[in-house]
């Protein structure tokens, strides 16, 4: 079933108020899959790659690497590193992606005021 937008964006804000105020930050990917569900509805995509937070993707979602742990499209560098870290039989850890990492300064630069 489809999502409309109106559900995603309800979807992304409990996901993220659960990020927000619990101690166990364990639905990273959520977050981040649903991103991808709330960008194809865009004919054109930001450039932002949310693994390594670069501007480095193609607007056009398809144009770009499919991640190999997430169901979302990431910069064609991110794809060749995410193969290159299977063949060692590894990847980076979902909290360790830009958009996630970001999120987390984002949070504590709140808290510190
Ligand atoms: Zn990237």
């Amino acid at each position: 079933m489809k999502n409309t937008y109106l559900e995603l964006f309800q979807k992304i804000a409990i996901e993220l108020s659960k990020y927000l105020w619990s101690d166990n930050k364990n639905n990273c990917k959520e977050i981040i899959e649903l991103m991808h569900e709330m960008e194809k509805h865009f004919e054109k995509i930001s450039p932002y790659c949310p693994r390594c937070g670069q501007m480095k993707r193609d607007p056009n979602i398809y144009h770009n690497a499919h991640s190999r742990h997430a169901v979302v499209y990431i910069c064609n560098n991110c794809g060749t590193e995410e193969a290159l870290l299977d063949m060692k039989e590894t990847h980076l850890p979902f909290n360790e992606w830009a958009i996630i990492s970001e999120l987390n300064k984002e949070i504590e630069g709140r808290n510190e005021k």
